[in-house]
């Protein structure tokens, strides 16, 4: 009896990033129904098998997709538009004004496509996304092909898809009821901005929505020392404890930053099992500071990695951001053997599956686990040679290195050909929907 598999990976190292870490080299790995069914040492010997596509990996990595676990996709129509600024200035006088102006459904959703573009190439198969419009996101992330969680944004403010903030949740509860089993790889999730955004009586509500749905509340928090203090002034609470008061933290609550905290909300926050996601780009970009991540690592906390918009970042390759993650700690806190390169590619694939909500399903390549994964091509100059593939993967790979994308044993991108989106019309629609907001310098260079 033959066994037919979907996909055969051949012959590459593959890098499992599971709990013991192992790794086949050279390997195989199996795929079926979109589905990993086995991962074994290559062989000589003539196994019955034989399978509808071989993808040949010799002189390849292969390794879990990456999970980039904080975006804000639409943004990316706003690349580059407004940089070297403090967040205050940055978000108030420069990108909600932008947004008001540029973001309708039309326009989220080709932004969200052109951002999958990006996605893909480096070798993303999940967010963890949270905008406005989110039911455009969902359509064109299920266009791509890839895995979400996403979050319907909440302000107590007019945004550009809820006019009358007092409608915020009613607009939330119907992203989550029409989102819900639409599309078999997105989930659904609640956004709220920030505590300072939000206020107290939304946020309970926002939770309590989540929780009859059972589903994960995103939320930006301690970003800033501005907003560590004001919360202080306001309610005589640091923003983790203020939060802590609602009762809105556990495990089923993700929290992005966290880059101002004392050592007692450390503690609240690995009691209360709350997810939490590092963007240390965008912290640096907007001078907001440096999270003590190898500290909530040492306490077992569930530490993912994000971009966060490319507004702030400005890209959304992951390599890139695990490479400064790990070099931030090391540099801040002044000891090089701080979070090193296995448990930041950790970050990026298995803890970040857990801060998504799907540590049992994808992150890591074992047998019975989504076929979520990337071919990275090491016929490179600066990939060769290679004495630890943690270090390979975290200081010198980039996303642009990546070759093949699976998702759900659907091949995505071959030979970095991105076969789900027609490249070329997505750019130009985000083209046709920018030309109005172009800066000066723009306009100059055009007449030139
Ligand atoms: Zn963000």
């Amino acid at each position: 009896m033959w066994l037919e598999l979907d996909i055969l990976v051949k012959g590459g190292i593959i890098l499992t990033m599971d709990e013991r870490d192992s790794i086949f080299h050279p390997g195989d790995l199996w795929v079926k129904d979109g589905k990993i069914l086995s991962i074994r040492k290559s062989s000589e010997e003539n196994l019955p098998v034989e399978a509808k596509k071989i993808i040949d990996a010799k002189g390849c990595l292969v390794l879990p997709g990456l999970i980039n676990s904080h975006t804000h996709l639409p943004m990316v129509l706003l690349r580059g538009y407004s940089d070297d600024l403090p967040l205050k200035e940055w978000l108030f006088d420069r990108i909600f004004p932008a947004e008001a102006q540029l973001m309708n459904p039309r326009s989220v959703y080709w932004a969200t496509l052109w951002g999958c573009v990006e996605l893909i190439k480096s070798g993303i198969t999940c967010v963890m996304d949270g905008y406005f419009f989110e039911e455009e996101v969902a359509a064109a992330l299920s266009r791509a092909g890839i895995r979400g969680v996403l979050g319907q944004g909440v302000l107590d403010y007019p945004t550009p898809d809820t006019p009358e903030p007092e409608e915020n949740l009613k607009r939330a509860r119907e992203f989550v009821e029409e989102t819900l089993n639409r599309y078999p790889l997105i989930t659904p999730s609640i956004f709220c901005h920030s505590p300072l955004t939000v206020k107290k009586e939304t946020i309970v509500k926002a939770k309590e929505l989540c929780s009859e749905y059972g589903i994960p509340l995103q939320m930006h928090v301690s970003e800033t020392e501005e907003e560590f203090r004001q919360i202080l002034y306001q309610e005589g609470l640091t923003p983790v404890s203020y939060l802590d008061s609602l009762g809105v933290l556990d495990p089923e609550f993700v929290s992005v930053h966290l880059v101002h905290i004392t050592d007692g909300d450390l503690q609240t926050l690995s009691q209360r099992g709350v997810r939490v996601v590092h963007c240390p780009e965008s912290n640096m970009k907007l001078s907001s500071g440096v999270a003590r991540v190898h500290e909530m690592l040492q306490r077992g906390l569930v530490v993912g990695i994000g971009t966060d918009s490319v507004c702030s970042n400005n890209n959304m390759d992951l390599f890139r951001e695990i490479d400064m993650a790990t070099k931030l700690q090391k540099a801040v806190f002044g000891d090089a053997t701080l979070l090193n390169a296995r448990d930041g590619l950790r970050m990026g694939t298995s803890l970040g599956a857990t801060t998504v909500g799907m540590g049992d399903r994808i992150g890591s390549l074992s047998e019975g686990k989504e076929a979520d994964f990337i071919v990275v091509d090491l016929d490179r100059p600066h990939l060769f040679p290679i004495y630890d593939p943690y270090s390979l993967c975290v200081y010198s790979l980039k996303g642009s290195d990546v070759r093949d994308v699976i998702i759900s044993g659907r091949v995505i991108m071959e030979n970095k050909r991105v076969l789900t989106i027609d490249v070329e019309e997505a750019r130009a629609k985000v083209g046709e929907i920018v030309r109005n907001i172009r800066t000066d310098w723009f306009h100059l260079e055009g007449e030139g």
